[in-house]
């Protein structure tokens, strides 16, 4: 379990608390809820038919009765969630039917197989972000944006102080750490999140500087980028007993293990983490890192604006995070923008 950097933040803003319902979507106590096609989006619980926007824990959970997500995203919910649980799969793009509803997936490049998903009702459109990220990452399907009349907008990074610098910037001062603590012979020891984050780290090494080695966490879901089209360096999962020299390796694992035995083999070892976290000021400090990469899967605060405005909908409902900053701001410019509560909650977010 991660601490959420942000999590008890004082916030001096008042948190609103608004409900959807309307003929396409309607907010449950499970999730949003479509009674048109008489399924949730994300749920919680234990629902009869979920649709999934991605693999991520507080997105497919385990539980429900079925699932349907993209193509992609299907061996990914599956290490997640389970071999057994019933999973069906469409391209992106593809339309089908599910009762009265229509609905489609559409890459949101938040990681691999992520989807925003389209929900069409008698001619109306809503479309449901899930995470997304509208920035270069060649680990996933790029960011498609979709037009529509309602939208509900993750916010993760929902205020201005979260700006974005260009991936190759970061994959460069990830090697550029490399390469000093491998010439003072020190391993790397860099903390990404399993899913995604950790791809994306190991997709922009630069592995003539040595070897990479991975957590048992992170190793199961390469295959799946690999036959997706992501190009990732060779790498060895560390494994209980073996012993190798990692003085100039870069070793890759999730930050939960980060004060566990586990980092115990790499004891000389420099650390850092990637995460969009990191540009929050003391979040590094406060977990004894040498080092923080800010590295995030999520939007911007221009690229949500961005994206936002792009979709041209009439009514945006943001949730997942702190949406009071972004909501004040779309209003000041004329926006119909609203806070959904109860569809997302904050802390197990991985990012
Ligand atoms: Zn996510
Ligand atoms: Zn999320």
């Amino acid at each position: 379990m991660t601490l959420h950097p942000l999590k008890g933040f004082p916030s001096t803003l008042i948190t609103q608390t608004f409900f959807l319902k309307n003929e396409v979507l309607e907010s449950r106590i499970q999730g949003l809820y479509c009674p048109a096609g008489d399924f949730f989006i994300d749920p919680r619980g234990n629902v009869p038919r979920a649709v999934v926007t991605h693999a991520h824990s507080d997105h497919g959970r385990p539980g429900h009765g079925s699932y349907l997500c993209s193509d992609t995203c299907k061996p990914l919910l599956k290490i997640r969630i389970g071999q057994d649980c019933r999973i069906e799969s469409l391209p992106f793009g593809k339309q089908i039917k599910i009762g009265e509803a229509i609905v489609s997936f559409h890459p949101a490049g938040h990681i691999l197989g992520s989807a925003q998903i389209r929900i069409e009702v008698r001619g109306k459109v809503w479309v449901v972000s899930g995470d997304y990220k509208p920035q270069a990452d060649q680990t996933c399907e790029a960011f498609e944006l979709v037009k529509c009349h309602g939208y509900v907008s993750e916010c993760t990074f929902g205020l201005p102080v979260y700006r974005w610098q260009p991936e190759q910037m970061i994959h460069q001062q990830i090697n550029h750490w490399w390469a000093e603590n491998a010439r003072d012979g020190r391993p790397s020891l860099l903390f990404a999140y399993s899913l995604g984050k950790a791809q994306r780290v190991l997709a922009g090494l630069d592995n003539n500087l040595g070897q990479v080695f991975v957590h048992g966490a992170v190793y199961p879901f390469l295959e799946h980028y690999e036959r997706a089209g992501a190009r990732l360096p060779a790498v060895i999962k560390v494994e209980r007993g073996q012993d190798h020299d990692f003085n100039q390796s870069m070793i890759i694992a999730p930050p939960a293990v980060e004060d566990s035995t586990w980092t115990r083999k790499f004891r000389s070892a420099r650390k850092g983490f990637a995460s969009g976290w990191m540009a929050v000021r003391g979040a590094r400090r406060r977990r004894n890192l040498d080092r923080g990469f800010i590295l995030s899967d999520h939007a911007d605060w221009d690229g949500l604006l961005e994206v936002i405005k792009a979709t041209e909908a009439e009514e945006i409902k943001v949730t997942h995070g702190n949406g009071d900053a972004l909501t004040r701001y779309l209003q000041e410019q004329g926006s119909n923008c609203t806070v959904l509560d109860g569809a997302g909650i904050r802390g197990e977010e991985e990012e």
